[in-house]
């Protein structure tokens, strides 16, 4: 483990490396307490470096056998070799030289799971972001890309399977019951790609015929037995490597393509040329345990580690800085992908849904930082939403701001101009200014600049002048070490609703720029006056999501219910109907702390109903209406003084009043989407399947609810609503029980047993969770597992983390620190679960503040978890 060191990294001290590394070679003797590695480097001196400049390469607990320069043993005087770092004081004279390294490492004992280690027998390594340098001593950073080849040796009977990056070129028999394998990978690529995985696992195989003719042989391997689960993830990735070609023209070009799926894993998937490695949780999956988001899943992140091929191998990042610059394009090539697999407007919703639960609390909070960092302490703390989702909702304004075709001649230009390279968000820009002539300074802060800018806007019309006008003024709030802010520009997608549900279109419009159904807000205030507008619209505003912000409208409510019943833009009008729930929550949570019993008018409920049986509308998009506002993202609006329980009775009550209003009509329509016919997998009967889950839980309120859900408790959605409904029942335990019995074997599915009971509401879960730790199938060292039980808890059970008396926060520090001592990695991701103390009402604030100061006092704290802790301090 790596201890804080303090260094901080920062964007404008980048230097090129004095020395390249063009040529790699290793050879891996795998065995899991003393694997051997040689690494054979070709170095290169940079032109103009003078020869005496050292050659420091990074390392990390690594013990060096031996070093030797074109063939000769050095010296101990020539050399400093510690865990952290190899320096050669005096390399040779001549600009190319060859340097060979012996390292021992021991896989078995790797609990960080970076580097090589081993999974349920199976060896496999992870180098994102600087796992690398914990197998040999390399110049660990994106901007070295070599061509590598790679040997690999085992015996036969533990590791029948050997595998790396790029093609197979050789393998054979050795003496003792030892073979070995050869891979090349004729893309120069930077170290943090490198893969291996070597051990006995079965193999789902397919093939892909690329858009030139040419043959890939596709693999996907798990645990031996598991098969069978792997199919919807072959599929999946047969349409990626389609939809790339189609959508924008990236074709395959190895001639080989391997999924590894593990089920000790730190992330979700991991890109390494050729060689993906996957947790399992997002490759396996059947009809009877799988949920419908599981298979969605499954499809995106399948995708999205395929499309990294060319947005992230081929052109790479050239420093960690610039880590958007392959995640941000990556998350946004996924999501349009699944959106043109499944329903685009029920993808953008959801989308936005999960920006808001996961950015917006980023921006808003201690952790803020740019879509582009200029500086970190510990770069695995910089995988974030901000990064990925605010990353990808960037790429999307360009095109919003572009045009689809000039959008895509960029691209174009893109992959043509920095094929090969270590790129920068600088890069990325240009080619959209070259294809376009337009110039995106001011669009750039976007990257440059951390926060949720906040627009307000009014509106006026001038009748007797067939005026409408809108006053829209930006803001960006401060955040952490960026007091004044640049103003940005917001491009305001927006329509006009007319009172018959119809378009309302203008003659003539000043005070800025308008085009294509889009504001372009770039000052401060814009007056934006419309002419010819006889009637007073409805106004649509952010239509689609269009910019990642915080609207204020001064809207009537009238307004919001005709909107929420008419708007063409199908986000919006979603948007219109959550915006109203939001309101009706927050005034309610306002009325139980005043001690008043909450009340809602009518007419919301009324619309839920109308919204539920709307046959106009696809299944999917009326299920996540129906998804009332989670308890995290009130909180969020509320902003300060939060008190969790209030909010929970708040979304009780409102969630009550829904159920009540509409028995007859939830009750027929729930009978009415049983799932007959066979399963299938795709959106349409997920979508059905969704709906039915949602009024299910709606359903559960009522009186005759826990019967409901108890018929149906097979399907794990059926046991959530039980679970979390009527805890403590004997359908619930029984249930439970049930569910364990059966699935004892399958860890995922029992990742969902732990995870269902840490998200049940209320305080006695946080005593249930410290009983599931004792669990004879919980382990502190399976980050799946961690993450099902500690994670949900921390960061979905708002009623049971933030118990009053703070013995949430006391179990949750107590466990950070104990992950951490194993994995720093995973126990700093959840550490961030305490990123909006502030927001809490003074007792719970000061309780929660208390644990994070008890895990700051800790010594030796690991660089991931120290980074996080004194951040969310500050
Ligand atoms: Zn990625």
């Amino acid at each position: 483990m790596r201890t804080d060191t303090g260094h901080v990294f920062k964007l404008e001290d980048y230097r090129p490396s004095d020395y390249l590394i063009p040529r790699t070679s290793l050879d891996f003797r795998l065995s899991p307490d003393a694997t051997h590695v040689t690494a054979l480097l070709t170095i290169e001196r940079r032109e103009g470096v003078a020869p005496t400049a050292p050659l420091v390469l990074d390392g990390d607990a690594l013990t060096l056998l031996g070093v030797a320069i074109d063939g000769h043993a050095l010296a101990a005087g020539d050399y400093e070799a510690t865990p952290d770092r190899l320096t050669i004081l005096k390399p040779p004279a001549a600009q190319c030289f060859e340097l060979r390294l012996e390292t021992e490492i021991a896989p078995s004992r790797n609990e960080a799971l970076m580097g090589l280690y081993r999974s349920n027998n199976v060896y496999c390594t992870q180098c994102e972001a600087e796992g690398f340098r914990r197998i040999t001593y390399f110049l660990d950073r994106p901007d070295i890309l070599s061509v590598y080849t790679v040997r690999v040796e085992a015996p036969h009977n533990e590791a029948p399977l050997l595998l790396s990056n790029g093609n197979p070129v050789e393998r054979g028999a050795l003496a003792n019951g030892r073979h070995y394998a050869v891979w090349h990978d004729p893309f120069p690529k930077p170290s943090y790609l490198f893969a291996l995985v070597a051990g006995a696992l079965g193999k789902v195989a397919g093939s892909f015929t690329t858009m030139s003719g040419r043959e890939v042989e596709l693999g996907i391997y798990v645990e031996p037995g598991k098969e069978r689960l792997a199919g919807y993830a072959m599929d999946a990735l047969k349409r990626s490597m389609k939809w790339d070609e189609d959508a924008f023209g990236r074709e395959y070009d190895l001639d080989v393509f391997n999924i590894v799926a593990v089920s000790d894993f730190n992330m979700g998937a991991m890109e390494n040329k050729g060689l993906n490695v996957f947790n399992d949780k997002y490759v396996l999956a059947d009809e009877e345990t799988a949920t419908d988001a599981d298979f969605a899943n499954i499809e995106a992140i399948i995708a999205h580690e395929y499309f990294h091929n060319w947005t992230g191998n081929r052109i790479t990042c050239r420093d960690w800085f610039q880590l958007c610059l392959k995640e941000g394009l990556t998350v946004y090539r996924d999501h349009e992908f699944s959106a043109d697999q499944r329903s685009r407007a029920v993808k953008r919703i959801a989308e936005v849904r999960t920006l808001r639960a996961h950015q917006f609390p980023e921006d808003q909070g201690p952790l803020a930082h740019p879509v582009r960092p200029r500086r970190y302490r510990e770069i695995n703390n910089f995988y974030t939403a901000t990064v990925y989702e605010k990353g990808s909702e960037v790429v999307r304004m360009i095109r919003t701001i572009l045009g689809p075709e000039l959008f895509r001649a960029g691209m174009d230009l893109y992959f043509e101009r920095h094929d090969g390279q270590a790129a920068t968000i600088e890069d990325f820009l240009k080619v959209f200014e070259d294809v376009s002539g337009r110039d995106l300074a001011q669009f750039a802060l976007w990257y440059h600049q951390a926060g949720t800018p906040n627009l307000t806007v009014s509106s006026t019309h001038n009748a007797a002048a067939r005026e409408f006008i809108l006053e829209i003024e930006q803001s960006v709030p401060p955040t952490p070490a960026e007091s004044r802010k640049r103003l940005m520009h917001i491009p305001l997608a927006f329509g006009f609703v007319g009172a018959d549900g119809k378009p309302v279109t203008w003659a003539a419009v000043e005070g800025a720029t308008v085009d294509d159904g889009v504001i372009h807000i770039r000052k401060r205030r814009h007056t934006v006056r419309f002419s010819g507008v006889s009637e007073r619209p409805s106004v649509s505003l952010n239509r689609g999501f269009s910019a990642p912000i915080t609207l204020s409208v001064q809207q009537k409510a009238d307004d919001q219910f005709f909107l929420a019943a008419h708007d063409s833009d199908p986000f919006s009008r979603w948007q219109a109907f959550n915006t109203l729930l939001t309101d009706a929550l927050i005034a309610a949570f306002r009325q139980i702390l005043d001690g008043k019993e909450p009340v809602f008018a009518a007419r919301l409920a009324e619309l839920a109903g109308r919204v539920a049986c709307d046959e106009a509308l696809e299944p999917a998009y009326r299920a996540l209406a129906l998804a009332l506002p989670g308890e995290s993202d009130i909180a969020r609006d509320i902003g300060k003084g939060i008190d969790p329980d209030a909010i929970f009775a708040a979304r009780e009550a409102l969630a009550r009043i829904i159920a009540e209003t509409n028995r007859d009509a939830f009750s027929a329509l729930y009978d009415s989407l049983a799932d007959n016919g066979p399963f299938s997998p795709d959106a349409a009967s997920a979508g059905r399947r969704a709906l039915r889950n949602i009024l299910l839980d709606y359903l559960s309120l009522l009186p005759e609810g826990a019967a409901l859900a108890a018929r149906s408790v097979i399907l794990v959605a059926a046991l959530a609503v039980l679970a979390h409904r009527h805890s403590g029942t004997a359908e619930a335990e029984q249930a439970l029980a049930a569910f364990e019995a059966r699935y004892r074997g399958d860890a995922l599915v029992l990742d969902k047993w732990f995870q269902i009971q840490a998200g049940v509401p209320g305080a006695q879960t946080v005593d249930k969770v410290r009983a599931l730790m004792q669990h004879p199938a919980f382990s502190i060292a399976n980050p799946n597992r961690v993450r099902s039980l500690i994670g949900t808890f921390s960061s979905a059970n708002q009623t049971g983390f933030h118990r009053p008396d703070g013995e949430g926060y006391r179990l949750f520090a107590e466990t950070v620190l104990e992950v951490e001592k194993r994995n720093p990695q995973v126990a700093a991701r959840l550490a961030t679960a305490l990123r909006s103390w502030r927001s809490l009402e003074p007792g719970r604030q000061a309780k929660a503040k208390q644990a994070l100061l008890d895990m700051a006092k800790v010594e030796n704290l690991s660089a991931d978890l120290r980074d996080i802790v004194e951040r969310t301090l500050a």
